[in-house]
């Protein structure tokens, strides 16, 4: 009996100890995801300054886990007498020197913020290009992409197999930048060295690789397009290159590759013809692919993907979706919608996040329609529909950070917002809004955009407020119908201020009528059914 309950203490002894170790590491992860979330409000100093590149020189040591080299960033400054530069980067990365030209700078780390003192105040307009040695160990990658980092995993042949995702931290975990979504460089060089049996692919175009010394090779990439510093990237593998070509509206040829590793080069070849069809598809409904001089790829990761503008992340270990018949990759067509929702058209707050995530899903939609017609777009719908929440405004607070504004309902409830639009505002009329917006310079690459340019966008007022309900509030619209008598049913809603055009079903037919607090009078046999298609999330009262 004893010995009974002594098995008895050490099983409850071992449960409580596994429960405080997981609460532990619950814990560290909210702890860390609360430090390193990006974005928020801009210190006047960041305000201040314009960051136009990032020059990302790194040599990487695999095996220790480390990187070592030099990141050169450019700015203009924005005001007079701007004597001091405030940048991001994680207290893991060891700064050598900062330097400017032949000035060696001072500088002060606190948290993750690093001040460099510059030798003179700038002038408005005067630009400085500021030169940051450092080495260590970057952030390592928890629970990509969601909880990001460096992620330095094996292949099936035990070889480094290494990437980079940090959306939710920003790219202070690897390189100094100035972490805020407002910001975009107007272009990036990354220069990685690699030991030479491997292959790193970045981001735009591959200018050369040279042999800095016996056994390493450095890849130079370049892009010229704008770009947010989560979307700077570097994929290091024994990759091998498969290769295809998009044809340009305006007659040239872009290359689109799929760097995968060797074992998986069928499963890679299909799904690279499939990138290519969807790359017309989304042409088809966005205009151009927005990097078209440089190109179009992916790269196989060890988590499952990430928009990284010119070579999205993809880890979704080939796995195919089917809605009615039509059979896709969905992590491949959610991130590639990325390129034109979120790297071309980009949030300036981290608070409008769902014009990434939310008209991001919204093309897997238009993609279904395209292929499957309404039935399968229509399926699309009656998946996601269950998983809104509504517990969180879709709209995060003002100058939210990354980790505050990220929920489910930016992708859900956003991209079933535009499911209501289509019905509300036409198709026609849908597709035409977000075809000029996604193609207004206004709102496009360097100038970023916000809820309330989408909003504005639409010039119909009834929208506007159809837009701000499901945007900015949880309430879904309640519609009350009365039973007056064996066949009269009263329908009407009185807690939205727009009007709500609906179909209805009732025992004659099929009609269409706009609620509103004013009621509706219905004369059928059966208890009429209130937009029988769910174009909208709605909640129905019936007495
Ligand atoms: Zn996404």
């Amino acid at each position: 009996m004893k010995r009974f309950f002594k098995w008895i203490a050490i099983i409850i002894g071992s449960l409580v100890l596994l429960g405080l170790i997981s609460i532990a590491v619950i814990c560290k992860r909210h702890h860390r995801s609360g430090i390193l979330a990006s974005g928020g409000k801009i210190s006047d100093n960041q305000a201040a300054f314009d960051v136009s590149s990032y020059d990302i020189t790194l040599k990487i040591l695999a095996d220790e886990e480390k990187i070592d080299g030099v990141t050169r960033v450019e700015m203009k400054s924005l005001r007079d007498s701007l004597a001091r530069i405030q940048l991001q980067l994680v207290r893991s990365l060891k700064i050598d020197k900062i330097s400017y030209m032949d000035h060696l700078l001072t500088f002060e780390r606190k948290k993750n913020n690093l001040w460099i003192h510059l030798p003179t105040p700038l002038i408005k307009g005067e630009k400085i290009k500021l030169s940051i040695e450092y080495r260590g160990s970057p952030v390592k990658a928890i629970k990509p992409p969601w909880i990001g980092g460096f992620n330095w995993s094996k292949d099936n042949e035990g070889n480094h197999w290494i990437g980079v995702s940090c959306q939710g931290e920003g790219a202070k975990i690897w390189f100094p930048c100035k972490d805020h979504p407002s910001d975009k460089p107007d272009s990036i060089a990354l220069n990685i060295t690699v030991p030479e049996s491997y292959y790193c692919a970045g981001n735009g175009l591959l200018r050369q690789v040279k042999q800095p010394e016996s056994g390493w090779l450095t890849y130079c990439w370049k892009s010229r397009y704008p770009i947010n510093n989560y979307n700077i990237t570097i994929n290091i593998a024994k990759y091998e290159i498969l290769q295809r070509h998009y044809f340009c509206k305006d007659g040239s040829t872009m290359p689109v590759y799929f760097y995968t590793l060797p074992g998986f080069k069928p499963q890679a070849d299909s799904l690279l013809d499939m990138a290519v069809d969807m790359l017309y598809t989304y042409r088809k409904l966005y205009g151009e692919y927005p990097f078209a001089k440089e190109k179009f790829a992916l790269a196989q990761t060890d988590y499952l993907g990430m928009e990284h503008q010119t070579i999205n992340s993809y880890g979704n270990n080939f796995h195919k979706t089917e809605i009615k018949g039509v059979v896709y990759d969905q992590l491949m067509l959610h991130e590639m919608a990325h390129e034109w929702w979120g790297n071309k058209v980009t949030a300036k707050s981290w608070s409008d996040f769902w014009i990434h995530e939310g008209i991001g899903t919204y093309g897997e939609a238009l993609y279904l329609l395209d292929k499957g017609g309404e039935s399968a777009y229509h399926a699309f719908f009656d998946r996601i529909r269950p998983r809104i929440r509504n517990r969180d405004p879709v709209v995060g607070r003002k100058n939210a950070t990354s980790m505050q504004a990220y929920h489910s309902d930016i992708y859900y409830k956003g991209a079933y917002l535009l499911h209501t639009l289509r019905f509300v505002a036409g198709d026609s009329t849908l597709m035409k809004t977000l075809y000029t917006f996604v193609n207004d310079s206004a709102f496009t690459y360097d100038n970023m955009t916000s809820t309330e340019d989408f909003i504005n966008y639409f010039s119909d007022k009834n929208i506007s407020e159809l837009l701000r309900f499901y945007l900015y509030t949880t309430e879904l619209p309640i519609i009350q119908i009365k039973s007056i008598n064996d066949t009269t049913f009263s329908v009407f809603t009185d807690n939205i201020t727009f009007n709500m055009p609906v179909e209805m079903n009732y025992s004659g037919g099929t009609i269409t009528a706009v609620l509103g607090s004013e009621p509706v009078r219905i004369i059928s046999s059966t208890i009429p059914v209130v937009d029988p298609q769910n174009w909208y999330l709605k909640q129905i009262n019936f007495d």
